[in-house]
């Protein structure tokens, strides 16, 4: 066992952390490379996407055979953590969230024929897409609870009615994802079906004013009054919604981990930076104890919720579910990175609170992080089911396969 990046991982590791050092960490200082929602400005952004992809660096997780760079898991989480080290990392390189996840479950699961239609737009950054799951008072931590329906019209098309909130990037969003219920069956209620926005029967309802700044598109409350989905943008089979829902999420939520690691990373360069130069009673910052106290302890979380990730994208890489180590992963890294982010504020004092450094973006961002796909004691929940039925194995070393 070791814990070396193979060679050409750490290549694309090396690559990724120059670009964002040399051109993305420079634009954050000014307010003209912002948009409205404190995201990237578009054109911006493309420059930037144009950039990246001259430089092969674009779309790290998808397969060369559609445009991407084919990258295991394990190679994720190491570029990740460097993309995310700018606020602006991720969409640069096409590895945001929605359309990382949603990228990586169409490539799983459209046959070959779709994916020139519903995949590679996303790919080549030409579209946006949603996934819209969530609802107000329906679906949220318990999917039992969804209430949008998709009804059966004849044999070729469904029907959906209902209402969905909290969809990322909705108000730009072309391709999306929505999950409905189709049957009362607890386990097989739930089916996945794909959708273009100019689709008559829908709606934005509004864009959800939120606490931290905003992914483009927003996040927002849709209302379905009759939208026509044929029963050729179904996907897997019907009643396979929630199957769909895990396939998505297990990796997708690992993908926050890689970045939030490397937004705490971030939290803690700056912090550093300011404590070694700056005096109080005689002495620099750093130098006392108090302060290491402080950032020694934010280090090891960060450290731990690094290590938690790269076993959970090994076992992914292994054809593993691991629910488990992903589970493990989120709790730990929303917490680490809330730690970072709180340390870092208040060891740089008042100009923490400031928007003079990207600290006080990154505190209102992470906030979201022990709620998104899953809050935190929603994952307790699971590993104490996996202990319950597990026994002592939950504690065993990886083997390939098992999940
Ligand atoms: C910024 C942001 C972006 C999002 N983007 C999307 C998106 O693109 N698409 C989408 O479909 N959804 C999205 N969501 C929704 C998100 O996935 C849900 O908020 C999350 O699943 C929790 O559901 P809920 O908000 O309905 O909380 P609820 O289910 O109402 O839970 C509220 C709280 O109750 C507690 N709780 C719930 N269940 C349990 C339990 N079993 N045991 C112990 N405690 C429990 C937890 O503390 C939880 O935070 C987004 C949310 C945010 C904040």
């Amino acid at each position: 066992m070791d814990f070396v990046l193979p060679p050409e991982i750490e290549d694309y590791r090396i690559r990724i952390r120059r670009f964002v050092e040399e051109w993305l960490i420079p634009l954050e200082a000014d307010r003209a490379n912002y948009d409205e929602h404190e995201n990237i400005a578009p054109h911006v952004l493309a420059e930037m996407r144009r950039q990246a992809k001259a430089e092969g660096l674009w779309a790290l997780q998808m397969p060369k055979s559609v445009g991407g760079q084919g990258l295991p898991r394990i190679g994720m989480a190491a570029c990740y953590e460097e993309m995310n080290r700018s606020i602006f990392g991720p969409v640069v390189f096409n590895s945001a969230a929605p359309d990382d996840g949603n990228m990586m479950i169409l490539d799983r699961v459209l046959p070959d024929a779709m994916k020139e239609e519903w995949l590679l737009p996303i790919v080549r950054g030409e579209a946006q897409s949603a996934f819209a799951m969530t609802e107000p008072d329906g679906c949220g931590s318990d999917p039992n609870l969804t209430y949008t329906r998709a009804e059966r019209m004849g044999n070729d098309r469904w029907r959906i009615t209902g209402r969905k909130w909290f969809i990322t990037g909705a108000g730009n969003a072309r391709i999306f994802i929505i999950i409905a219920r189709t049957s009362d069956d607890e386990r097989k209620g739930l089916s996945a079906f794909l959708f273009k926005s100019d689709t008559p029967g829908w709606r934005i309802v509004r864009r959800i004013p939120i606490m931290g700044p905003e992914e483009h598109g927003g996040h927002c409350e849709l209302e379905f009054n009759g939208l026509e989905i044929p029963d050729g943008q179904r996907l897997l089979n019907i009643g396979d919604g929630l199957k769909v829902t895990q396939m998505r999420l297990g990796v997708a939520r690992l993908t926050h981990c890689m970045r939030w690691t490397g937004l705490a990373r971030r939290c803690l360069e700056i912090a550093m930076e300011r404590i070694k130069q700056r005096d109080s009673f005689g002495m620099k910052l750093i130098d006392r104890e108090s302060v290491q106290g402080l950032i020694g302890q934010a280090a090891m979380e960060i450290e731990i919720g690094r290590m938690l990730t790269m076993r959970a994208a090994w076992a992914l890489d292994q054809g593993s579910f691991a629910r488990k180590e992903v589970s493990m992963a989120k709790i730990v890294v929303a917490d680490a990175l809330q730690k970072s982010v709180d340390t870092a504020l208040q060891l740089l004092g008042a100009r923490g609170y400031s928007k003079d450094t990207v600290i006080e973006w990154i505190y209102r961002y992470a906030r979201q992080a022990r709620l998104v796909d899953g809050a935190s004691e929603v994952h307790r929940m699971v590993l104490a089911n996996l202990l319950r039925a597990e026994g002592d194995g939950f504690f065993r070393w990886g083997e390939a396969g098992r999940g």
